[in-house]
C-alpha cells in the first residue's frame, strides 16, 4: 500500500466531514448561507480535526493484535515505532499494520538511549532496525522516534529521517489506569496533536479505543504521522524534530 493511497483515504474522510458540517451550517440558517461571506465561513468549518495516535515498544501479540482489531472496527488509521529486537517472530502482526493503513516507524533495536552513543552504537539501533524492516516490507521510508524522546546534535545528524517526538504523554506506564489516561488525552488533545500511548499495555489498548470513539463523537479525525503532516502541508524533513502539527 502507497502513501497515495493512504493519503487519499484522509481526504476522503476529510470530505465525508466537510459535507456533514456544510449541511449542518445550512441547516442552522437560510441567512446564514445568504450572506456573501457565507462560503469563506463554510470552507474555514470544513477544515477536519485531526489526531495522530502514536505507540512505542511494540509489537507484543496479545496487546498489539488487540489494538489492530480495534483500530479496524473504527476505520482509524495509527502509527508505531517498533523496537526492532521484538520484529522477530511478529513478522505477520508488522505486515498486517502496513496492509491495514498504519505507519511504521522505528524506536531502536534494544530500547537504549540514542544520546551519546558512537557512530556504529548508533548505527547498531537505528540503521539495524531499518534494515530488517526493508527486508520485511520493501521499502525504508521510516520515521524515528528516540526512546525517552532524547535527541543531540549527533542523533538529528545520523538519523538519516525525520525525528518524530509528541505533545500528549498520558505517562501510561505509569499506573496503566484507563480511566486517568483517557481523561489525560481527551483534556489535552487538540487539533494537530500527536498522542504518545504503548501498545505492550492492555490498559492503554483499552484507553486508546475510548478516546478514539469519545474524540470521534467530537468530530475529530485519526491519521498517521505522515498523514497529519501532508495534511498540513508541512513537509517532513530528516534530522529535523516534529511534535505536533497544529493548524
Ligand atoms: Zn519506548
Amino acid at each position: 500500500m502507497g502513501v497515495r493511497s493512504r493519503r487519499l483515504g484522509v481526504l476522503w474522510a476529510a470530505g465525508v466531514a466537510a459535507i456533514l458540517m456544510v449541511g449542518a451550517a445550512l441547516g442552522a440558517g437560510r441567512e446564514a448561507a445568504l450572506q456573501a461571506d457565507a462560503p469563506a465561513q463554510l470552507e474555514e468549518q470544513a477544515a477536519p480535526k485531526l489526531i495522530a495516535l502514536t505507540f512505542d515498544d511494540g509489537p507484543r501479540r496479545s496487546t498489539t493484535t488487540a489494538l489492530l482489531d480495534g483500530l479496524a472496527q473504527r476505520g482509524v488509521h495509527a502509527t508505531f515505532f517498533l523496537i526492532g529486537a521484538q520484529i522477530e517472530g511478529n513478522e505477520d502482526l508488522i505486515c498486517r499494520m502496513d496492509a491495514e493503513g498504519h505507519q511504521i516507524g522505528i524506536h531502536t533495536y534494544d530500547h537504549v538511549s540514542l544520546t551519546g552513543l558512537n557512530r556504529a552504537d548508533f548505527s547498531a539501533q537505528v540503521d539495524r532496525t531499518r534494515e530488517v524492516l526493508r527486508q520485511l516490507l520493501g521499502h525504508d521510508n521510516f520515521l524515528l522516534r528516540p526512546p525517552y524522546g532524547a535527541t543531540d546534535a549527533s542523533v538529528e545528524l545520523w538519523a538519516e529521517c525525520p525525528i518524530v517526538l509528541w505533545s500528549v504523554d498520558p505517562e501510561d506506564w505509569r499506573d496503566k489506569d484507563t480511566a486517568r489516561e483517557v481523561e489525560h488525552i481527551l483534556q489535552e488533545a487538540r487539533d494537530g496533536s500527536i498522542v504518545l500511548l504503548h501498545d505492550i499495555y492492555p490498559a492503554s489498548v483499552e484507553a486508546a479505543l475510548q478516546v478514539v470513539d469519545a474524540l470521534h463523537a467530537q468530530g475529530y479525525l485519526f491519521c498517521t504521522v505522515e498523514e497529519l503532516f501532508a495534511e498540513r502541508s508541512i513537509s517532513l524533513e530528516a534530522g529535523q524534530i516534529y511534535r505536533q502539527a497544529y493548524p
